[in-house]
């Protein structure tokens, strides 16, 4: 059964959905994704997820090597770019080549990022430089990712723009400084950006991921514990969140992406999506 799309749903639809109609079991068949940072975690997971939903993905990653193979992993409908984010003209490239292959982007996710060093623990003795380097990543490049996107979405007066902030974002001491500041600074930009791109049928939204055992967690929470196996890291990881019952997955996140991402969340704009079973509630309460 496929409902008809009404005139009325079609002219309120912002765009990066599938159609009028929410029953249908591919939310976003005819779609075409960019995702930054798609070579692993996070990334991988949402194209797979954007995949299986019919969307054709452009993976974005500094990472060729991974990336490519990634990109084979997830079959024809999936291709790579190297891109490194923190320079614009490849984010520009990148954008570019896929409106050039594909004749548009209706999802755009600017989801790449790093934790940075682990020390020194105290702000006091920040070194700049590196702060620097996760700003350019974690800021600049989500910056620079919306920025190019929005001039192909804004005349389409369609499309839909994605950003991975983190729980480090929502809460501080999660993490060390330069990634926490770098993420509390996401919703902010989504903020910014949602309330000029509504007025254009184009949504902006951000998802703040609990910890997820990827190579990112895995190779900072090994810098933290380094007696610990990266299985039983893996184990730990899964039980973070304080939902009973309930495992954290890369999918989990894959599938708050989906939502926003097709027409489920044609009305949702300026959101931060927190996904983390419970772990900010708990903190923020304080139990
Ligand atoms: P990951 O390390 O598995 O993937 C990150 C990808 O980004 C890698 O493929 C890497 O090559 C790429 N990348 C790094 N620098 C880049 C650059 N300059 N240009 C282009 N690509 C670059 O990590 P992940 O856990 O999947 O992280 C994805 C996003 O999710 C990040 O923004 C991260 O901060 C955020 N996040 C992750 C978690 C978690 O627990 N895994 C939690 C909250 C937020």
């Amino acid at each position: 059964f496929k409902r008809p799309a009404t005139a009325a749903s079609a002219a309120y639809s912002t765009g990066g959905g599938g159609g009028g109609c929410t029953c249908t079991s591919k939310k976003l068949e005819g779609k075409v994704a960019l995702i930054t940072g798609g070579a692993s975690g996070l990334g991988k997971a949402t194209a797979s997820e954007f995949l299986r939903h019919g969307a054709r993905v452009v993976i974005a990653d500094l990472d060729a090597e991974t990336g490519i193979k990634t990109a084979k992993e997830l079959g024809s409908e999936a291709e790579f770019v190297r891109c490194d984010v923190t320079v614009e003209a490849d984010i520009a490239g990148a954008v570019e080549m896929t409106v050039e292959r594909y004749g548009k982007l209706d999802v755009m996710y600017n989801n790449a990022g790093i934790v940075g060093p682990m020390t020194p623990a105290s702000i006091s003795e920040l070194d700049m430089t590196e702060f620097e380097r996760v700003m350019r990543i974690n800021v600049f490049g989500v910056v620079s990712g919306i920025k190019h996107a929005a001039k192909f979405m804004i005349p389409a007066r369609s499309g839909c723009i994605l950003c991975t902030s983190s729980v480090a974002g929502v809460t501080g001491g999660l993490a060390p400084h330069s990634y926490t500041i770098s993420k509390f600074t996401t919703p902010g930009i989504v903020k910014s950006a949602a309330s000029e791109l509504c007025e254009h049928g184009v949504r902006i939204n951000c998802i703040s991921p609990g910890t997820v055992a990827t190579p990112l967690t895995l190779s900072y929470l090994q810098k933290v514990f380094p007696k610990v196996s990266e299985e039983k890291l893996r184990e730990t990881v899964k039980g973070m969140g304080e939902l009973k019952g309930a495992e954290c997955e890369e999918a989990d996140v894959a599938k708050a992406a989906l939502y926003l991402a097709s027409n489920d969340g044609k009305y949702v704009t300026g959101h931060n999506l927190v996904v983390d079973g419970g772990m900010t509630a708990f903190k923020i309460a304080g139990f």
